[in-house]
């Protein structure tokens, strides 16, 4: 019945495939049946780690095409529903973490008014409707300049001091701290810093995508 329905509205109102354009078909959602082969053929082949993290996990290979071409629409074209997607895939394909929360990376009031979303937020929501998992906006970010625009080591002495806590957390708490994109991991590490700080005894880490 909702498949009839849906090739119903299908045809009066079509959608379009969130990362290519296309047209969907009634059995599909948000992305079409390539895109997702696509997604879904780009895993990363190797864990990764960061010293200061429990655990890393960076799902995507950044350097395919196809998820330079989501990852793009993500960020700049005004479709923060790619990252509810990416979210509920990622979590309908893993199990849930062992940990009391999930915690997205926070973006900094300005970043966050001029793009108007944190595409962070949409994806630790994407999981949380799957895992049941409690979503925690704790952090805070000061604005600085784009990491994309910094060499390594300025990435690293701009992330530091950057994060804050807004909000405590329980002592002892283990979380998971979802990020779109990992390239050096200064932000991630930064952000685990201020978790600490603030009492957390497990932070893991996972983002999206790679790039390396
Ligand atoms: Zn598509």
């Amino acid at each position: 019945m909702y498949f009839f329905w849906r090739s119903f509205w299908d045809k009066i109102w079509p959608r379009a495939c969130i990362s290519c354009a296309c047209e969907l078909i009634s059995a599909e959602c948000t992305l079409c049946s390539t895109c997702l082969d696509e997604v879904l053929l780009a895993r990363m082949p190797e864990q990764s780690t960061l010293p200061l993290l429990d655990s890393l996990d960076c799902w995507l290979d950044f350097d395919t095409r196809a998820i330079q071409r989501l990852m793009h629409q993500l960020k700049f074209g005004q479709s923060p529903e790619i990252a509810l997607r990416l979210g509920q895939l990622y979590a309908a394909t893993h199990d849930a973490p062992h940990v009391d929360a999930l915690i997205p990376a926070p973006l900094s009031w300005r970043r966050k008014w001029s793009r108007g979303y944190n595409q962070s937020e949409w994806l630790v929501r994407g999981l949380s409707e799957i895992w049941g998992l409690p979503i925690w906006d704790v952090l805070n970010k000061e604005h600085r300049p784009p990491q994309a625009t910094l060499g390594l080591e300025a990435r690293s002495a701009s992330a530091q001091g950057a994060y804050r806590l807004k909000k405590r957390i329980p002592s002892g708490a283990r979380v998971q701290l979802w990020d779109d994109t990992l390239t050096t991991g200064a932000t991630l590490q930064a952000m685990a810093e201020t978790l600490y700080h603030g009492g957390a005894l497990e932070v893991h880490g996972a983002t999206l995508a790679r790039a390396d």
